[in-house]
């Protein structure tokens, strides 16, 4: 474990630096064994098989426990294979109040895999109590949320969630992967599980596929450690080294992401091909001041429409160095349509309810130099304005 009053750059920059005695190493190896010998019958050192635990993963998993203030980490395949672990812990007849506008992955494996299992879920906006309440079960086990959501980044108030949610003996579960640690705690706010997509800012070079988990308390931090080992979806040794290697600029990146984003959010306000767009970082958003009360900053992605969803296509296709691309949360930009692809599994009514339309584009805002950044969308602006109206559109 690190120093505990150390600053979160600093242990970020520290995760794994062991210091090694022996070849003095400054970063921790990558344990590729699976099998641990017993010193005699009835002792360990402490590994036994790799899927329980491994040298490297735990390194990973104590940092990010610690990262989150939680008391366990668990390092998992994909932030998927995390999903399941920790909904693996619910059965026939539970059921669980999910945020509305979601991750269509989750989505789909909650109305596809726990459905066959007899687990039913409501979605609603989770920041509004009284939907909340309208939804409650006497067998509701728990509530999910994500905050800010992805693509529409609305943001829900943690505190107030965990404290109605614990009245009811509710666990409250956040995924908590478009902000990460650095900017938000959401077990320091009375959450009792964290989870992240790794594979997004925490990774950070869309060069890994890992999910985390964090849990606080010990008979829940007891039960996703069985789970854990039992559903097998774990990170293996040299991906866990991979991911620590990202988790150590985390601080540089989001500082940059969120600069770059909050200038990108204000060109695009000013643009007269965009109608609407979605930061909260911005003063107008409605979500601004309950967004800064429980972070300490804010992500690098955005979500804007364009006036008529003809634009879509010329501007996807006109864009260069931003890629049109299916992930968020690297160094790179990326853009994405949601509609046909993170959120193609999201049912048309649900997606109308909240907003997600085919006008809709989001922006994972990576950490070139903001300058290019800009000068890239308003080019494949002006072409595609150029294309429809064969008119010059300024920004
Ligand atoms: C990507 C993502 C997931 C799924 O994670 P994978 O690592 O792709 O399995 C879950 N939640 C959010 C918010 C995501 O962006």
């Amino acid at each position: 474990m690190m120093e505990n009053k150390l600053k979160l750059e600093s242990k970020l920059a520290q995760i794994g630096s062991i210091k090694e005695p022996v070849t003095g190493a400054i970063n921790f190896p990558i344990y590729q064994s699976t099998a641990f010998r017993h010193p005699e019958l009835g002792k360990s050192t402490g590994f036994d098989y790799i899927r329980t635990t491994n040298p490297t993963r735990k390194v990973l998993e104590e940092a990010a426990a610690e990262l989150e203030s939680g008391d366990a980490g668990f390092a998992c395949s994909s932030g998927m294979a995390a999903i399941m672990t920790i909904f693996a812990k619910f059965g026939q007849g539970d059921h669980l109040i999910i945020s509305l506008d979601l991750y269509g992955g989750t989505y789909r494996l909650v109305e596809r895999i726990l459905a066959k299992n007899g687990i039913t879920a409501s979605y609603v906006d989770t920041n509004d109590l009284e939907a909340l309440e309208k939804v409650r079960q006497e067998n509701t086990k728990a509530i999910f949320i994500e905050t800010p959501t992805n693509p529409l980044m609305m943001i829900t108030d943690i505190k107030e969630v965990c404290t109605w949610a614990r009245k009811h003996e509710i666990l409250t579960i956040v995924d908590n992967t478009l902000l990460t640690p650095f900017f938000q705690r959401p077990l320091e706010l009375g959450a009792d599980i964290v989870m992240h997509s790794a594979t997004k800012y925490l990774g950070g070079h869309n060069d890994v596929l890992a999910g985390l988990i964090v849990t606080k308390g010990k008979e829940i931090s007891e039960e996703i450690a069985f789970l854990h080992n039992s559903i097998g979806a774990v990170l293996s040794p040299s991906d866990s080294y991979q991911l620590m290697r990202g988790m150590k600029t985390l601080a540089l990146r989001m500082e940059r992401h969120e600069y770059n984003a909050t200038k990108v959010a204000e060109f695009l306000l000013s643009h007269e091909l965009i109608t609407d767009v979605y930061y909260p970082a911005l003063p107008g958003h409605p979500s601004y001041e309950i967004q800064n009360r429980q972070s300490s900053g804010n992500t690098g992605i955005l979500s804007f429409k364009v006036k008529d969803a003809r634009y879509v296509e010329p501007i996807l296709r006109h864009i260069k160095l931003i890629a049109f691309a299916e992930s968020l949360g690297g160094v790179e930009s990326l853009m994405t349509y949601p509609v046909v692809q993170t959120h193609a599994d999201i049912p048309a009514e649900i997606r109308n309810a909240v907003g997600l339309d085919d006008r809709l584009l989001r922006f994972s805002v990576g950490i070139e130099h903001i300058d290019d950044i800009i000068e890239d969308l308003n080019a494949a602006f002006h072409e595609a304005a150029l294309e429809l109206e064969g008119s010059v559109v300024r920004g």
